[in-house]
């Protein structure tokens, strides 16, 4: 028996990674004594790992997601506001299992993309599927499509994936179509999937960005702050923190 029968039967089984490493594997093998069910762990492990980075990588670009925002990063003693312990229990995903919604809110630069952006890797490392739209990217989809009503729009991503992370809702005033469509939106998604949206503009002007339609608006808060976790940021801006410690720097010195 040699390599390139091995090779061969693994590849038959569409092992991806450990076939172009064998050898190595093996002399590893050899030199460390490891016993055949360590060998074989150690390989099937390595397989694994390579399959997992592989679908986090595709599911990533899919998703839409913008790049370099993890939770992990994430500065909470700059953003007192922002309770770790929160984001960590959501982490979990125990809210998408549960079709529940997070909403973010706060004024611009308080790191309300990099939470959701966040969270939405997070899904997607433990397999769920995750969309992530501005809001003025969703609207153009939901126009395209407006001759059909959007519940019965199956395939479409703000519809069938497990989590859409909805970004920068209050940057666009929405006349009374968009409005429509948007309420559509969150109608199709209620109790069936999770939503998380970030908005610059808090709750009592939200009115102010759906065409000023009182009902419609209400219709929309009903259904999104219906099982929900809120988060409120009303800290400062990380975008002007160098600024900020600078105008404060300057100030000690007069
Ligand atoms: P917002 O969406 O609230 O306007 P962002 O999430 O886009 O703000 O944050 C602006 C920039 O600052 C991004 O590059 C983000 O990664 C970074 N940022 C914001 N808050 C923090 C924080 N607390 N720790 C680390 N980086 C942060
Ligand atoms: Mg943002």
């Amino acid at each position: 028996m040699n390599f390139e029968t091995v090779i061969k039967k693994m590849e038959y089984l569409k092992f991806q990674h450990t076939p172009t490493i064998l050898q190595e594997l093996t002399d590893t093998a050899i030199k460390e004594e490891q016993n055949p069910l360590q060998f074989f762990d150690k390989l099937l492990g390595l397989e694994i790992d390579f399959r997992e980075e592989r679908r986090i990588a595709t599911s990533m670009k899919i998703s839409g997601l913008p790049k370099g925002m993890y939770l992990d990063t994430f500065d909470y003693m700059f953003q007192p506001a922002v309770e770790k312990n929160k984001i960590d229990y959501l982490s979990s995903c125990d809210f998408i299992r549960q079709k529940e919604n997070i909403l973010f809110f706060g004024p611009p630069g308080v790191g309300k993309t990099h939470l959701a952006a966040g969270l939405g890797v997070k899904a997607v490392e433990q397999g769920f599927s995750v969309i992530y739209y501005t809001v003025e990217e969703l609207l153009s989809h939901l126009k395209k499509r407006s001759d059909v009503p959007v519940s019965k729009q199956r395939r479409q991503s703000y519809v069938k994936n497990a989590l859409v992370v909805l970004d920068e809702l209050g940057y666009q005033v929405m006349d009374r179509t968009e409005t429509h469509l948007f309420f559509q939106f969150v109608n199709a998604r209620y109790t069936k999937g999770s939503v998380i949206i970030t908005s610059n503009r808090s709750v009592k002007d939200w009115v102010g960005i759906f065409a000023n339609d009182q009902m419609a608006t209400t219709a929309i808060l009903d259904r999104l702050f219906h099982r929900s976790h809120i988060f409120n940021i009303d800290g400062n801006s990380y975008r002007l923190k160098d600024f900020q410690l600078m105008q404060n720097g300057g100030a000690q010195k007069e």
